[in-house]
């Protein structure tokens, strides 16, 4: 370990990213995290433990590395998945510390598999990153809501030049006095798109700036929304709008989740439907959450973007054979490259789920993961309002999560 290097970062005459063109990554690593333990005085024993390739990770998604942090993998399934994408049988990755979320979604799985499976579709697929502008007054803002609908051609052409993969969808405009809001829509195919659509979106703005007497403000004007909880995204989607749905049989609600139709269904109307609405709530689900961020985790996706995952919609619908139970997820980011993808332990998740990389055509394989994720966000939803329904949810935490 070189002292002296180490000796000028504690004293603060070296940045911690200086030390990345003096160094090999490794030995950069290291140096880093020699400093913050002696300045911290905290001994490490474990975040120097991993094996992913070091050269890639900082290049492409970390800066000032000085570990890894290891969260638990749990395995929850088989799922058996109906979807256009996923068909078959799915063990699920689970990366959480949460205690009994593990054996709930398991719960959840094996209800569904034993009713023959979770029905999957996707219903939009769209990626948002939007500008916003300053226009003179209105009437130049109108003259550019204008300009945008006679040149969405142009818009489109400007902005594919930027990606191989990326297809610009539409460009939704929004006033808001002589603030202009431009919602550029893209398929990002199997990316989850967020850093594509902004690539291809600036390029844009370069056009709209040539042709129209406005300014640029910020390239994201917060309409997109990003990683906010925002009605927008439950309303015209964002990432992919998916449905994952099942009908229970009366029987395997009993027996499997020890409670019946007629009470899970009362518990997801006052709980999941009017709680949520009296909560002023943007999500009319009772975890969603918890299975989409420990999805993420495990397949290198964007964890922020739990926010919009947690906007989902669950029914239940008593019927003469059992429940009708829905999961819809309005606004999904879910890709297969780029991003965490590519992490080693990230990519063992996704191969898991034979969703490792590019799907052919592409984007049919981060649609099959999104599908995956609904099928077990609705285990989630089953077990849990299963428990309610029964009143075993203490129980289980108490056995499990403590
Ligand atoms: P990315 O790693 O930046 O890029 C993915 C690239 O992979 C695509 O742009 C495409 O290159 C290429 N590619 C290869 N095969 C593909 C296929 N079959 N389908 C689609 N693309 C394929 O990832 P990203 O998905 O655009 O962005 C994800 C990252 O953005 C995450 O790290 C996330 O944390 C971050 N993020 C960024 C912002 C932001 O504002 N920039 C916001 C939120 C999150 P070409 O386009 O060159 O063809």
């Amino acid at each position: 370990m070189d002292r002296e290097l180490l000796e000028k970062i504690k004293n603060g005459e070296l940045h911690f990213h200086e030390i990345d063109e003096m160094l090999n990554t490794r030995d950069a690593i290291e140096l880093r995290r020699a400093a913050v333990s002696e300045t911290t005085g905290t001994e490490f024993r474990h975040i120097d433990n991993f094996s992913f390739d070091v050269d890639t990770v900082t290049k492409r998604n970390i800066e000032n590395m000085i570990g890894a942090i290891q969260i638990p993998l749990g395995v929850a399934g088989p799922l058996r998945i109906n979807g256009e994408y996923a068909k078959g049988d799915f063990y699920v990755p689970l990366a959480t510390t949460e205690g009994a979320l593990v054996a709930s979604t398991h719960r959840g799985c094996s209800v569904i598999t034993a009713c023959g499976g979770a029905n999957v579709r996707i219903f939009d697929d769209r990626m948002t990153r939007a500008p916003v502008f300053r226009a003179k007054d209105v009437t130049d803002a109108q003259k550019l809501v204008e300009w945008v609908r006679e040149n969405l051609m142009r818009l489109k052409e400007q902005a594919e030049k930027t990606t191989r993969f990326g297809r610009l969808l539409a460009v939704e405009p929004f006033v808001a006095g002589r603030n202009v809001y431009l919602r550029f829509a893209y398929d990002t195919k199997d990316a989850m798109g967020m850093n594509m659509v902004t690539i291809a979106t600036d390029a844009a703005v370069d056009l709209v700036l040539s042709e129209n007497d406005v300014d640029l403000v910020a390239l994201s004007g917060n309409m997109c929304t990003d990683k906010k909880p925002a009605a927008i995204n439950s309303i015209m989607g964002k990432g992919k709008t998916v449905t994952a749905d099942v009908i229970l049989d009366r029987e395997i609600i009993l027996e499997k989740l020890k409670t019946t139709p007629l009470r899970m269904a009362e518990v997801n109307y006052r709980k999941n439907l009017v709680g949520s609405a009296r909560a002023g709530s943007l999500g009319f689900n009772a975890h969603a959450a918890n299975i989409a961020v420990a999805m993420f985790i495990a397949c290198g996706q964007d964890a922020a973007h739990v926010v919009e995952a947690s906007s989902a919609i669950t029914t239940m619908e008593t019927e003469e054979e059992g429940l009708y139970c829905s999961v819809t997820l309005p606004s999904l980011a879910a890709g297969t490259v780029g991003g965490g993808t590519h992490i080693g332990t990230q990519q063992e998740c996704l191969a898991m789920l034979g969703v490792a990389g590019a799907g052919d055509p592409p984007g049919a394989n981060s649609k099959k993961l999104a599908e995956i994720i609904a099928a077990a966000v609705l285990s989630g939803e089953i077990s849990l309002i299963g428990a309610l329904a029964g009143r075993h949810l203490a129980k289980a935490h108490a056995a499990l999560g403590r």
